[in-house]
């Protein structure tokens, strides 16, 4: 077989990918990792981790990548960083493009994970990690007796801003209308918090903030009101954005099976896709967990299920 036939590809490499990669290894797999246009995932926009278990004092999400990156080499992992552009799952063995590159697999580890919707402002981009959060089960501690602004009226919003009160003194819900998305008993439940405000018929314009010696730091926003373009400046200390998740399954759009809103549809208990010899782990087929190391536990589900699969057909 050619240089670029290999036994398992991992397309992706966030703690689901990079989990896969160890496990694989470790099996004598020689695991190829496909690491995407964002190596590391999701964690690599996050600054302190401290929810990931066997680090006492938090880690850093880059840092925390990269430790396991290394870990995964060290067993004989391969990491290109190339993303894989084309999946052919008709043939077998497998048929990967990356760009004008044609790779082979015997076996396939879906861990493309899922990105949280951002609002695409500038200044949004420029103080994420640093009060700007999509995830307030990772970033809610920090924000002790703080103000938030939470966006978005759906479930999530309504989930995370409940939560964010455990620390927060004060949550204010930003949507865009008047309107909810969110299940009546989440937005009840929100709409009974003493600590939560709502704003509605507004979005952020800006996200306002100041550098100190280095240190970036949100201290509020600018609203505008959507039905009369008025704007108006508020002082806050964090700003979440919960206005949804998006799994990154385009490239397997009718190759593998999904759900309505995209995400990859595993076999209860399992990481078998529809398609045999594809396994699906981490945030692409998981929107209800979305944590790091519910991404590893799946990802060391999918290198199991690749392993048991491949010794069944003879061909590992
Ligand atoms: P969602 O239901 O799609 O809601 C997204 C919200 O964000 C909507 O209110 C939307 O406003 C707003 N939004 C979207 N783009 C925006 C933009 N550019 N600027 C301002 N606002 C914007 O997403 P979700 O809340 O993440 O929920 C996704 C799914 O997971 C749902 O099925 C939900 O029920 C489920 N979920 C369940 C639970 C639970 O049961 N515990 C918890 C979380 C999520 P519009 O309404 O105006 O479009």
């Amino acid at each position: 077989m050619s240089d670029n036939h290999h036994s398992v590809v991992i397309i992706g490499s966030g703690p689901a990918g990079l989990t896969a990669a160890l496990y694989t290894a470790r099996a004598n797999l020689n695991p190829v990792i496909f690491e995407g246009i964002q190596p590391g995932g999701q964690l690599t926009i996050t600054t302190e981790v401290e929810n990931y278990p066997g680090f006492e004092h938090g880690i850093q999400g880059p840092e925390l990548m990269d430790v396991m990156r290394k870990q995964v080499l060290k067993f004989g992992a391969k990491s290109f960083f190339k993303e894989i552009t084309e999946v052919d799952f008709s043939k077998r063995p497998f048929e990967l493009k990356s760009g004008n590159e044609t790779h082979t697999a015997d076996s396939v580890i879906v861990s493309t994970g899922a990105s949280a919707k951002l609002l695409g402002l500038e200044s949004e981009k420029k103080y994420m990690g640093y009060g700007v959060s999509a995830c307030a089960t990772c970033d809610g501690f920090f924000f002790k007796n703080q103000k938030i602004i939470v966006v978005g009226g759906g479930d999530t919003a309504m989930e995370e801003a409940t939560y964010l009160t455990k620390f927060a003194s004060e949550v204010t819900i930003v949507h865009r209308r008047e309107g909810f998305r969110a299940s009546k008993i989440m937005l009840e439940r929100a709409e009974k918090n003493p600590k939560i405000k709502f704003e509605l018929n507004a979005v952020i314009k800006e996200v306002i903030g100041e550098e100190t010696m280095g240190i970036k730091k949100v201290t509020g926003a600018i609203l505008e009101n959507t039905q009369d373009s008025s704007t108006r400046k508020v002082e806050v200390d964090g700003i979440f954005m919960a206005i949804g998740h998006q799994p990154n399954t385009k490239l397997f759009n009718g190759k593998l099976d999904m759900d309505e809103t995209g995400y990859l549809i595993v076999k209860p208990g399992s990481t078998y896709t529809n398609v045999e010899g594809v396994f699906a782990a981490g945030d692409v087929a998981d929107k209800t967990y979305r944590q790091a190391v519910t991404a590893a536990g799946t990802g060391c589900m999918a290198a199991i299920d690749a392993q048991r699969w491949l010794e069944e057909k003879e061909l590992a």
